[in-house]
């Protein structure tokens, strides 16, 4: 088996499971893109058994600590793996993460579940030119009515792959009902934002929800309006919803009516609309923007994104508000998080309390010696009684 000499200190040492273009000492055997290699030490000792891309800076990913193919078999067992995961920890097949990436030890390989309905992305080389092995064991593990695959996001482009969306299995599923923690949702395989719904945010709709009671809420960067559904529905005495977005807007409106829980929805852009509000006019201000950075270069301006909102959002608080803000940019650490929300805070001379922190769901598992497998993380601020 061709495959590379990893230098020694790599992170792959450290528990990491991949292997940047640096840190490769020499290939041997010829490795071509998109295949299986031995990773080697510099002892010759084998470490495990990676897919390699040398188009990308992470040339090699390991997905087993042996000597490992990637056959039906594999895929067959890791899936179900996954499955078994998700049904150990109670999260329901309706609308679940069935795999994360690495953390589900299919690195790339992304898979939504909505009941009958799977939405797939294969965001490495190699897990892409298996989309056929992956499809089969899916069928065979989960008789799925359709497979949708959504591979239209931006970091497929750094393995060299073009971005594209369409069936694997099945027909284009129509909108369909899901009950997600209650709520009912109309959801969009074929339209819908990301993968159908922001399964992530699920268990903080409802730990966002309950400190609602009795607040003027506003949920921005709304989407379908997870938060402000779940914040009405705990007895928020009103929500205020605003996203850039027409369609998402239409769905929470739609949402909305299905669940009748009132909220005012308004298709508006966060940083100019926080501008208009009046001081105190929200004792309770959740702010869940998309991703501000996809590279570490963009990484000042999703700061400066963060302190913008955050800064408004004092401002508007009244004292005693409540703030939860969130940030799903991989390259924003929950400490430089934290820090950003300090900065704005000595900014607006407000002073905060922190009473929760949030990460992803429990289907979303991160993998403490690969940081990258964690990208959401949230605080939960009260602004305190002026003193
Ligand atoms: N809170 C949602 C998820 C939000 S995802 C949930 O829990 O389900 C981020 C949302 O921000 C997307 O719906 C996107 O349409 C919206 N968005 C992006 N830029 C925006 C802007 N400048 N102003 C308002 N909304 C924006």
């Amino acid at each position: 088996m061709a495959g590379i000499v990893v230098q020694p200190r790599a992170r792959i040492f450290h528990g990491h499971e991949w292997v940047f273009a640096y840190e490769v000492k020499k290939a041997f055997g010829n490795p071509q893109p998109g295949e299986v290699i031995a990773l080697k030490d510099f002892k010759d000792r084998r470490i495990g058994s990676a897919i390699y891309n040398p188009q990308s800076q992470i040339v090699a990913r390991r997905f087993s600590r042996r000597k490992q193919d990637l056959d039906g078999d594999f895929f067959l067992r890791r899936l179900g793996l996954a499955a078994e995961t998700r049904e150990r920890l109670g999260i329901p097949a309706e609308a679940r993460r069935l795999v994360w990436s690495e953390s589900d030890g299919l690195p790339g390989v992304i898979i939504d579940q909505f009941g009958p309905h799977l939405v797939l992305q294969t965001l490495t080389l190699a897990m892409d030119q298996r989309k056929g092995l992956l499809k089969e064991a899916l069928v065979e593990l989960f008789q799925p009515e359709s497979i949708v695959e959504r591979n239209d996001s931006t970091i497929r482009e750094a393995e060299g792959l073009e971005r594209l969306t369409g069936m694997l299995h099945g027909e284009t599923p129509p909108p369909f009902h899901c009950e997600i923690a209650g709520i009912h949702y109309t959801l969009d395989l074929a339209d819908g934002q990301k993968t159908g719904f922001y399964l992530d945010q699920v268990e903080n709709h409802l730990k966002a929800a309950g400190h609602a009671r009795g607040r003027r809420v506003l949920d921005a960067f709304c989407n379908q309006g997870g938060f402000g559904l779940q914040a009405k529905k705990a007895g928020a005495s009103s929500v205020f919803a605003i996203d850039s977005s027409e369609s998402a807007v239409a769905a929470g409106r739609a949402n909305s009516m299905a669940n009748l829980l009132e909220i005012d929805f308004e298709v508006a852009n966060v940083f100019d609309r926080l501008r208009q509000f009046e001081e105190d006019q929200f004792d309770y201000i959740i702010l869940d923007p998309p991703t501000f950075s996809r590279s570490r270069k963009a990484l000042k301006d999703a700061l400066r994104g963060y302190k913008e909102i955050h800064l408004r959002a004092l401002r508007i608080l009244k004292p005693g508000g409540l703030l939860a803000t969130f940030s799903c940019s991989h390259h924003v650490s929950r400490s430089d998080f934290l820090q950003n929300i300090r900065e704005a805070s000595v900014d607006a001379k407000r002073s905060l309390r922190l009473l929760e922190t949030f990460g992803q769901r429990l289907d979303h598992p991160v993998l403490p010696t690969l940081p990258e497998s964690e990208y959401l993380k949230g605080f939960l601020l009260e602004v305190c009684p002026s003193w």
